[in-house]
């Protein structure tokens, strides 16, 4: 079974100026898996027979603007109708001394031999400017049976570079499919290389897994896997129930923070602040990651509040993405009403903080108020109020509300 795909117009051309110049060039990896599957491609990358030099002369003749993104591993970046499209030339990956970076990469003229280094089946096809597709490891028939499965011998390939081993569980996680027998027994079995690959690419491959539509299916199936890039204390009885409870998590952080604290079993708020620490801190996540990470966890540590005066300061404190993954988590433990309540407190964008209240400082002056510790105080004073319910948040209540204290005061 052979199928065609519809390759967009501008790539047809610019595949058509390599042939016309005598080279090859097809599409390739993604763009051809996720045009089989139905899915418009984020991106077409293309590969050819001619070398880097020779690409960037084409492109050069034709009038067109290159750059030498990743030259040495044979990629050129081409500007085509202002789109910038990436032109590698094949190749042959070399020994992977360190399990991360091919040692050497070598050029060659032949399609089947990059095809062949490439991870998985699904990942391994081509199509020329025809669209029909270079299918030679059975990538359709892997993808219409759902199954990830290594190009050759998936021990080796692991070997090679362990990496993959998260990779399978990424497309796994994203495109709701298993890993062929050997594949995932190769995982299991080469699990610790993991531990030499950079905490950063483990880290990418780890978000785009959460994010995958079957992400609570792959976590709970492979945590012999993933077990070895998350902190020593997880069970694996916490962590399937982490990973049931997901599936309506909608950020990554959210659905970090529910397998932590399911796969721990911890409930004390220090406990699962410094859990959290740990794991970016092992992986090396992006700051923001891990102050909302650590910031969820200590939370989740806390009794839930259940009146809206209590809900409104937290949502004060949170902010509004905060507040929301919080209150999806409550969801999902049960938690309905306080996780509800939260969400409509922000969606609503009710009042939470002093920027929110319908007076300003400014206002506030202009009634005799002077700039400076009384003001602040009396402007959290009237957002208590209006959190309470006490106090409409209206410039004309607030502001008769600190005219009287004003008065008062005098
Ligand atoms: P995505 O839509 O997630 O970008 P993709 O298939 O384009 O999916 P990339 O990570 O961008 O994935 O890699 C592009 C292609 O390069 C893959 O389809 C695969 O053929 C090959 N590839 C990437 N990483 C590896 C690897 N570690 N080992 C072998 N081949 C790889
Ligand atoms: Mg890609």
């Amino acid at each position: 079974m052979s199928h065609k795909i519809a390759v967009p117009l501008h790539i047809r051309q610019l595949m058509a100026l390599m042939e016309q110049a005598g080279y090859e060039c097809c599409a390739v990896g993604g763009c051809v898996r996720d045009s089989l599957l139905g899915v418009t491609p984020q991106d077409w990358d293309l590969c050819t027979s001619a070398r880097p030099e020779q690409t960037i002369a084409c492109f050069a003749a034709a009038g067109c603007r290159t750059i030498p993104t990743g030259i040495r591993h044979g990629t050129v970046t081409v500007l085509w109708d202002g789109e910038p499209v990436e032109v590698t030339t094949y190749r042959i990956d070399g020994s992977y001394s360190d399990s991360r970076h091919p040692d050497a990469v070598t050029f060659t003229t032949a399609l089947e031999v990059d095809l062949s280094r490439r991870d998985f089946t699904i990942n391994a096809m081509a199509c020329r400017a025809d669209g029909v597709v270079i299918d030679l490891f059975q990538g359709q028939q892997d993808l219409s049976l759902g199954r990830i499965r290594c190009v050759g011998n998936p021990r080796r390939r692991f070997e090679e570079d362990a990496l993959r081993i998260l990779r399978a569980l990424r497309f796994a996680s994203r495109l709701d499919f298993t890993l062929d027998t050997d594949t995932g027994l190769a995982a299991i079995a080469l699990r610790d290389r993991l531990r030499e690959i950079a905490p950063e690419r483990i880290w990418h491959e780890l978000t785009g897994l959460l994010a995958g539509k079957a992400a609570g299916r792959s976590l709970a199936e492979y945590f012999p896997v993933l077990q070895v890039v998350f902190p020593d204390e997880l069970t694996l009885q916490g962590w399937r129930k982490g990973a049931g409870l997901l599936q309506n998590l909608s950020s990554t952080v959210a659905r970090l923070a529910m397998l932590l604290w399911q796969g721990s079993g911890l409930t004390e708020s220090s406990a699962l602040e410094e859990l959290g620490l740990r794991f970016c801190r092992m992986l090396r996540t992006q700051r923001q990651i891990k102050q909302q990470l650590s910031r969820l966890l200590w939370q989740l540590g806390q009794p839930v509040p259940q009146s809206m005066p209590q809900l409104r300061r937290l949502a004060g404190v949170l902010g509004t993405e905060l507040s929301l993954n919080l209150a999806q988590l409550w969801c999902a433990v049960g938690q309905k009403e306080a996780g509800k309540r939260l969400e409509s407190i922000v969606d609503q964008g009710e009042c939470v903080c002093i920027r929110q209240l319908a007076v300003t400082g400014k206002e506030l002056q202009q009634l005799g108020f002077s700039k400076g510790p009384s003001l602040g105080k009396m402007l959290e004073w009237l957002l208590e109020l209006v959190m309470e319910g006490k106090l409409e948040n209206t410039k004309e209540a607030l502001l008769a509300f600190a005219a009287a204290q004003q008065k008062k005061g005098c």
